[in-house]
């Protein structure tokens, strides 16, 4: 079998020091976007765990007209909300009300 010589390419039409460049290199991005993505996993877990403050949403413990939490999407039975931090009454309603389908 026949040596290589350092100005020969390898299968990948690369001199082989450059193939092993751009392997590293690939191997780094490949990390940083590993760790990009836990950044942006953890940040959208955050968001989904925060609640906002009745008062940020003018909630209120009777409906408004025929619109009240029970009847809302968000609503989690007997007294929660998806959205809403604390006891939601299911006649209760906020600015984030949003009509079940
Ligand atoms: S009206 Fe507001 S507080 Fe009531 S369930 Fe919907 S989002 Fe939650």
């Amino acid at each position: 079998m026949r040596k290589r010589s350092d100005s020969e390419t390898n299968n990948t039409g690369m001199k082989p020091e450059t193939a092993g460049a751009i392997s590293r290199r690939t191997m780094i991005a490949g990390a940083a976007m590993v760790g990009a993505g836990a950044v942006c996993l953890a940040s959208t877990r955050a968001m989904a765990q925060s609640k906002q403050k009745q008062a940020d949403v003018q909630y209120q413990g009777s409906p408004k007209g025929a619109d009240k939490c029970g009847g809302c999407a968000m609503f989690q039975p007997p007294d929660a909300c998806q959205g809403v931090e604390g006891k939601i009454s299911p006649e209760g309603w906020c600015s984030m009300y949003t009509p079940k389908a």
